[in-house]
Formats: C-alpha cells, structure tokens, sequence
C-alpha cells in the first residue's frame, strides 16, 4: 500500500479539504530554483536533477526529457497569460528545502 492510499474505512466523505488549502505549502515549494529538484522518471527509473536532464524549446510547449530513454518528464505550455505544467513522466520529484 503507497502513501497515497487510504486505510480502508478511513476515508470518509468528509475527509478533505478544498484545493485552496494547498496554496501556502505549494507555494513554498514552487519558490525554490525546480532545477536542483531531483527526478525519477516513470520510463526507466533514472534517477536524476532537473538540471541534468535534456530541454527542448523548439516545440509549441518547453519539453524536459529524460536524460537516460529520452521521455519527456515534463511539459510546459505557456500561452495566453497561463502556465500549464504537466509532470506525468515523472513518477517522483524530491526537493531538499531550505
Ligand atoms: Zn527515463
């Protein structure tokens, strides 16, 4: 069982929060420079920093693949005044803080 998963009979309807209570501890997350932030990536398990693996900016979003198998870890879309990121090829990011 992750640490994702609840216990069984533990999850009740009333056993969440909006998503608006994520705003102060994600914001100290997304303050730090991500490049130091340490990957693994979901297609082979290659364990890497940010900053080491590969950027392609010649695409219509910014892609960062995988050093390794060359999967993209992470898509970023920045159009219209909006940032999507999409960090599906990763299946762990670690961030030392402070
Ligand atoms: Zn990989």
């Amino acid at each position: 069982m992750s640490d994702w998963t609840p216990r069984p009979g533990t999850l009740g309807t009333d056993d969440y929060l909006d998503g608006n209570a994520l705003a102060g501890p994600l914001s100290e997350v997304f303050a730090i420079d991500i490049t130091a932030a340490v990957g693994t990536c979901s297609g082979c398990g290659t364990v890497r920093a940010i900053a080491e693996a590969r950027l392609y900016v010649n695409a219509p979003a910014k892609l960062l693949r995988c050093p390794e198998c060359d999967g993209v870890w992470l898509r970023l879309d920045e159009r219209d005044g909006r940032v999507i990121v999409d960090f599906r090829g990763l299946t762990q990011l670690t961030i030392t803080l402070g």
